[in-house]
């Protein structure tokens, strides 16, 4: 535990690329029940940052969805589209800091490199000591330290990343002008005053990064869970291009009771009939942490 001090604040934050799928409910529920838990407050954000990705109406029809579930939320839902000055002023600190830097390769140029982590290309470090001459700057790219980063999470235990060996100077604006997903969730972790992260084990090789970009900006350090995430017959992941269905909402206990299932939760004779209201102050009471599967993807049991 790295925040004892602070009290628990823990937040859900789904990317409104299409509609709520059964994997974003367990994410959420686990989330949600273990800031409650923990006496600490949830906080809803929109992660609308990646805008070509994000479907119209859809953060409008994720919110409908968490509440037809029951979910409720402490204080006005942030969006990461209204959020560009605050981005550029951490691009700006990065850059002051000299821990930033203009990239002008494209992906052709990077089509030899190694493999990253993550699939991607480990940038070469091609632009890291300045541009060639004539070149015009796509992206902005973070130079990384060569060191290795770890954290203790609490469900999936060590995890140790060497950045620059797995991941390479990864880029903090991109070649389109929108920001990247790594520096947005730093920055509005901190700002939003975040001490426990609790979200799918899709994003476990995010976390070093992460933790790289709050320590060279300066934010207070975080605690990591990370939950199994609900994958396919065809061990893909929920998601709409994997056509996961929408969470079904005309039967709300039922979909909570498969998310807590899934999260390795034990599951009570008692409930078939309950409200969701019952369901809430139930699960509220027996949500045990230490019962989540230790495992970064999971099948859900069959309906
Ligand atoms: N927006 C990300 C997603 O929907 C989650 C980011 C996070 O929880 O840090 O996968």
């Amino acid at each position: 535990m790295v925040q004892s001090l602070r009290r628990y604040r823990g937040r859900f934050a789904p990317s409104p690329t299409g509609p709520l799928h059964f994997g974003s409910v367990a994410a959420a529920l686990g989330s949600c029940l273990e800031a409650r838990r923990q006496g600490g407050e949830w906080l809803l954000r929109m992660e609308d940052v990646d805008e070509p990705r994000c479907q119209p109406g859809a953060a409008l029809d994720i919110l409908r969805t968490l509440e037809a579930l029951g979910f409720t939320w402490d204080g006005p839902v942030l969006y990461q589209s209204r959020r560009k000055a605050r981005y550029q002023e951490a691009l700006e600190t990065l850059k002051n800091a000299g821990l930033a830097y203009p990239c002008a390769c494209s992906r052709k140029d990077l089509a030899g490199a190694a493999t990253a982590l993550d699939g991607g290309p480990l940038y070469p470090g091609t632009c890291r000591h300045g541009l060639a001459p004539g070149a015009v700057s796509r992206a902005w790219r973070f130079a990384v330290d060569d060191r290795s980063i770890a954290f203790t999470d609490a469900v999936q235990g060590h995890y140790e990343q060497h950045l620059a060996r797995d991941v390479g100077d990864f880029v903090l604006l991109r070649a389109d002008g929108y920001f990247a997903y790594q520096l947005a969730v730093v920055v509005d972790d901190a700002d939003q005053g975040i001490t426990h992260i609790v979200r799918g084990a899709d994003l476990l090789d995010s976390t070093p990064r992460q933790i790289a970009l709050q320590q060279a900006l300066g934010f207070p350090p975080a605690d990591y869970m990370h939950l199994p995430v609900a994958v396919n017959a065809a061990g893909e992941k929920l998601s709409k291009q994997t056509l996961a269905p929408a969470a079904d909402t005309g039967q709300p206990v039922a979909t909570l009771l498969a998310a807590w299932k899934f999260l390795g939760q034990i599951c009570p004779p008692e409930l078939g009939d309950a409200s969701l209201e019952d369901f809430w102050r139930w699960a509220l009471r027996e949500w045990q942490s230490e019962n989540i599967p230790r495992r970064r993807t999971r099948m859900p049991a069959a309906a």
